[in-house]
């Protein structure tokens, strides 16, 4: 496999940190961009101490200089970024009557502003190697979810950006897929259970039981449909929303 340099964003912890290792083991050396400056830098430490090359970068995807001066970075000490992947994602869930407006902007700040602002600096580099990839995070939740009118609305929007952006960098050599996941185990769902006051044993018990594969996710299950999007192989696939929950939809 040609080894790429690839940037995964929130790649601190969970799918990202997964996402990162398992591109890493595949051979690429891989920036690991998070907004957690030294838990990037457990990744990265990870990465290297397995034999491979990482680069921890501390930084804001949503800050328009910071994105672009981060991918900068990244080609100057990694090499030209050929590979990316905007993981990075917050929560900020409520019913739609007793959302804030500061809780729409900020869930759609991290996943469509920081996704538009890291596809902006890094498809140049891509575009003048006429090779790349694009890999944009996605949800079940695009599909409607209680409590998440913010997070629904940026995941069904990740699937609009992944598609125009097959459309607008195909002829480049620039491909651009989702992965949609159902229910993680992670950070973020360890969140959400202890917001509802429930124990994450409990609420990974019950998730398993609403899938049909009879268990929950893992970041690795993950970061495996990531890496085929990213394989030289996966050339010819362009615009898919891939859903990755174990079942039709979690
Ligand atoms: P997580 O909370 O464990 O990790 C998210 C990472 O993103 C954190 O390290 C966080 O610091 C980082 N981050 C947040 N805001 C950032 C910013 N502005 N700039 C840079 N980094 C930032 O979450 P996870 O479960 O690993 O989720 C990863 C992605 O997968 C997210 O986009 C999430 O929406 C999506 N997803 C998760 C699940 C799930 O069940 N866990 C399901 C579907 C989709």
């Amino acid at each position: 496999m040609t080894s790429r340099t690839a940037i995964v964003t929130g790649a601190a912890r969970g799918i990202g940190a997964a996402t990162a290792r398992r591109l890493a083991a595949d051979g690429h050396a891989v920036a690991v961009l998070d907004l957690l400056e030294d838990q990037a830098r457990a990744t990265a430490d990870a990465i290297t101490d397995a034999g491979g090359r990482a680069l921890a970068i501390g930084v804001d995807v949503a800050d328009e200089a910071a994105a672009a001066a981060a991918v900068e970075r990244v080609a100057e000490e990694l090499g030209s970024p050929a590979i990316l992947v905007n993981n990075a994602g917050i929560l900020r869930d409520n019913l739609l009557f007793k959302m804030s407006a500061d809780d729409w902007d900020s869930v759609m700040d991290v996943h469509l502003r920081g996704a538009f602002l890291m596809t902006r600096a890094a498809q140049s580099h891509m575009v003048e190697a006429r090779w790349g990839r694009v890999v944009n995070l996605s949800s079940t939740s695009a599909l409607g979810s209680r409590g998440q009118v913010n997070y629904a609305a940026a995941k069904a929007g990740m699937q609009g950006f992944t598609k125009t952006l097959a459309v607008e960098l195909g002829k480049f050599g620039v491909t651009a897929n989702a992965v949609a996941p159902g229910f993680i185990q992670t950070e973020m769902t360890r969140i959400t259970a202890e917001r509802i006051g429930v124990t994450f044993d409990d609420f990974l018990a019950g998730a398993a039981k609403e899938t049909p594969v009879g268990r929950v996710g893992q970041p690795e299950d993950v970061a495996a449909a990531v890496a085929f999007f990213c394989s030289e192989e996966a050339g010819f696939v362009s615009g898919q929303v891939l859903y990755v929950a174990g079942g039709p939809r979690s």
